[in-house]
């Protein structure tokens, strides 16, 4: 026998059911039972979707996170938030977006709980918050019912938890306190849970500590053997899990820590998965996550096969079959895909498609491969199909590539002197204002772009239709006072998808969604081949915007790392090579927009961050190509073109280096809800160039006071001088209204006003 199993399934539904209806809560037209009814059946429903599993996780749903969700299981909200009357979906929600449903309209909010990157994927959790006062208590009841549910629908459950020292390395020590010293109190409460499971008869619990594959200093790993040690008092059997990456020098530790199974990313780690099998203890089960949780391609099953059946010899009924990690990172059902090109299309595999294919290798393994044959063979044929596709491989395209000079990466001068020729071509005041690119997308817009999608609009109406568009926001920019105008990016579904429906050797789905935040899906756009740039993509749109305004307009791009990071990519060849092809793409793009007169462009990498290697050690290797990725794109232009980047939601301080080496004029990045603890790094390291750092947090449907961002600005030009600071918001403003964005900016750019006029509060340099 072996037994199969999935670690977690994606939340939001075939059709993004979850986050309809999400968003209809938060706008009051449904009620909270309402939600909860529809949550309960999308659970239900994916607990269907997983029946061909011997083991089936339950706890990995969520309305909003996971790591969230934990901290309402521990009792571990800040106070300023559980303080607040209301009910328990009333603090999951302002924790995760400052505001319950029903607090009213003008209140100011809560200040949100931070956002980070979950590990290196463009899942963003809920950063958990301790202090010196942080107490934890149990609250399982929705968890509970939860289990509860899926057995009443005969589903055989296996529970699923953060583990506790990733539930504490995740979270961040708001006065300093030692995270570690909280460990006892949080194993106790690990410990109630565990009996309360206990009385439930559960057999498996998956105890989730991705934590496994990070560095860890030796308090952490003692950490984790002193909370598994603690932990191994009931019946339960503990399905330890890691997944995302090598466990390195934590292997010994994973595999000696007492509990009943543990579970290895086999498509990260395939060789420690092999060594495993041979020395893990024979009271344990091992499970084998041979199919990528990460990615859409299908596995090649033969190929799996050749190196697991030997493994299944040494462990017989020991061997678990699982996906690599938590499905949640790929789209639901490839089935819904009806208009997808038929040959790509082959080649694919998504969450339901992955679980099929764990099912076949067990069967394989079980009753032989004839048993399956037929699946084998079919399996076989689109794995050959897809490597030796013509339209997979390029040869002009990997000769540019194997073209570019450093030459082609670098600016014709410094900044000072690029700095001096930008301002005779524009004139900026000081604390010059500007936004990050998108905004509203309003009801409308979204109307015109799908009626034209399915043929209702012709091409001239279309156009039409968005240069209104294009042509109110601009006006209301003007009307704001803002310097440096955009045009609001109407035209794009998504920044990523946008430019994948342009490029050669992208495909896009209809319904490959994936959570990113909250209620916030991306739709990854999927590189299949060789990528280029065969058209202007965006000049058209910005060129109309300019044509309206005297003011000047900033073109919109999103850079070669990003585009990579936030697209399934080919599994076929190096993330670096396929960067390479990205970057020139974009530089095309580039100098399109400044032949068509645009002075300044930004060229978005919000995803720079999260493309980094979980592991230090692996860091500078990733940031070389993907900084020279980002140069080969953007440093093609003139002096007197501005370039400007973006970055958002991650913590920049430690490679701020890396982002200076970028050497665009000026970066405009996240920092409101973190206080601009980002400008700590400005105490080590002099930022030679411009730096807009974020002060409207533009997740969070609050409206920041003037007051607010001048503080913001203050604390920034501690550490900047003023000559070289921008006032802007976080990030885009395509998730907000303009009935949000309107006062906010209104605001922000008084506090630019402000400042400008009030320098004596600074030391001028
Ligand atoms: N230009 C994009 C926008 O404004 C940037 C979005 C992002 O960084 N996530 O929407
Ligand atoms: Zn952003």
């Amino acid at each position: 026998m072996v037994t199969t199993h999935n670690l977690g399934f994606p939340r939001i539904g075939r059709k993004r059911e979850l986050k309809f209806a999400l968003e209809r809560y938060w706008n009051k037209t449904i009620s909270e039972e309402i939600l909860l009814a529809k949550a309960t059946e999308l659970r239900s429903k994916h607990w269907q979707d997983q029946v061909m599993l011997d083991w089936v996780p339950v706890g990995d749903f969520s309305l909003y996170d996971h790591v969230l969700d934990t901290s309402l299981m521990l009792g571990n909200l800040p106070t300023r938030i559980s303080e607040l009357p209301g009910s328990r979906l009333d603090d999951l929600f302002r924790a995760a977006r400052g505001r319950a449903v029903n607090d009213d309209r003008d209140c100011v909010g809560v200040k949100a709980c931070e956002m980070t990157k979950w590990f290196d994927t463009n899942y963003h959790f809920i950063v958990p918050e301790f202090d010196r006062k942080t107490q934890f208590s149990l609250y399982a009841d929705s968890f509970l019912r939860q289990i509860n549910a899926a057995r009443r629908q005969g589903i055989q459950a296996k529970p699923v938890i953060l583990g506790p020292i990733t539930y504490l390395w995740l979270g961040k020590s708001k006065d300093g306190t030692n995270k570690l010293e909280l460990l006892d109190e949080l194993i106790s409460v690990y410990a109630q849970l565990l009996n309360v499971l206990e009385r439930l008869e559960i057999q498996w619990l998956q105890i989730d500590e991705p934590v496994l594959v990070m560095e860890l200093d030796q308090s952490w790993q003692h950490a984790l053997r002193k909370a598994y040690y603690q932990l191994q008092t009931t019946s339960v059997r503990l399905l330890l899990t890691t997944y995302f990456g090598q466990l390195q020098n934590n292997l010994q530790l994973a595999c000696e820590l007492p509990v009943s199974g543990l579970h290895l990313d086999a498509v990260k780690a395939k060789d420690e998965a092999v060594k495993v099998a041979d020395w893990l203890g024979s009271n344990k089960i091992l499970s084998l996550g041979v199919i990528d949780g990460r990615n859409i391609w299908k596995t090649d099953l033969n190929e799996t096969l050749n190196w697991i059946e030997p493994i299944h010899a040494i462990l017989q009924d020991r061997l678990w079959l699982a996906p690599s990690c938590t499905l949640l990172h790929v789209p639901v059902d490839l089935d819904c895909e009806v208009t997808l090109d038929t040959e790509v299309r082959s080649w694919m595999a998504f969450a339901v498609q992955k679980l099929n294919e764990i099912d076949v290798l067990a069967k394989a393994l079980e009753h032989g491969r004839n048993s399956v044959s037929e699946i084998l063979l079919e399996n076989a044929n689109a794995i050959e199909c897809r490597r030796h596709s013509t339209r997979v491989h390029q040869p002009v395209v990997k000769c540019r590539v194997r073209e570019i000079t450093d030459a082609m990466g670098a600016r014709q001068s410094s900044y000072r002197q690029r700095a001096q020729a930008q301002r005779e071509r524009v004139r900026l005041p000081l604390f010059p204002t500007t936004t990050i690119g998108s905004f509203p997308q309003t009801q409308a817009i979204r109307q015109t772009r799908s009626k034209f999608r399915k043929g209702k609009l012709s091409q001239q109406e279309y156009r039409f239709a968005m240069q209104k568009e294009i042509e109110t926001c601009v006006r209301e920019q003007e009307v704001l006072g803002l310097d440096v105008l955009v045009h609001g990016e109407p035209e794009r579904n998504d920044m990523v998808e946008y430019f994948g429906e342009q490029l050669a050797g992208y495909v896009i789905t209809q319904y490959g969604w994936v959570q990113s935040y909250g209620s916030r899906c991306v739709k990854p756009p999927i590189i299949y081949g060789d990528v280029s740039h065969t058209h202007t993509i965006t000049t058209e749109w910005v060129q109309y915007a300019q044509s309206l305004t005297d003011k000047p307009v900033k073109g919109m791009l999103t850079g070669p790392v990003t585009l990579l990071n936030w697209s399934f990519v080919r599994d076929d060849q190096p993330r670096a090579e396929t960067c390479a092809q990205l970057a020139l793409a974009v530089r095309d793009e580039v100098l399109a927009l400044e032949d068509a007169g645009i002075g300044i462009i930004q060229i978005d990498e919000a995803a720079l961050r999260e493309g980094l290697p979980l592991r230090r050690s692996q860091w500078c290797a990733y940031l070389d190509w993907a900084i020279r990725a980002f140069r080969v794109a953007a440093n093609g232009v003139k002096d007197s073109t501005q370039i400007h980047t973006h970055m958002c939601y991650s913590e920049f301080n430690d490679i701020m280096e890396a982002i200076a080496r970028m050497d665009a004029d000026v970066i405009t990045i996240e920092t409101s809800r973190s206080d601009m603890e980002l400008l700590d790094a400005f105490d080590q390291f002099h930022y030679p160039n411009e730096i807009g750092p974020g002060v409207y947090d533009i997740h969070s449907p609050n409206i920041p006071s003037v007051d607010s961002m001048i503080d913001l600005m203050k604390k920034a030009a501690q550490r900047i001088p003023i000559q070289r600071l921008w006032v802007n918001p976080d990030c885009g403003l395509k998730t907000r209204s303009w009935e949000e964005v309107k006062p906010a900016l209104r605001n922000m750019i008084a506090a630019s006003r402000y400042l400008a006029s009030n320098l004596k509060c600074f030391k001028v340099s």
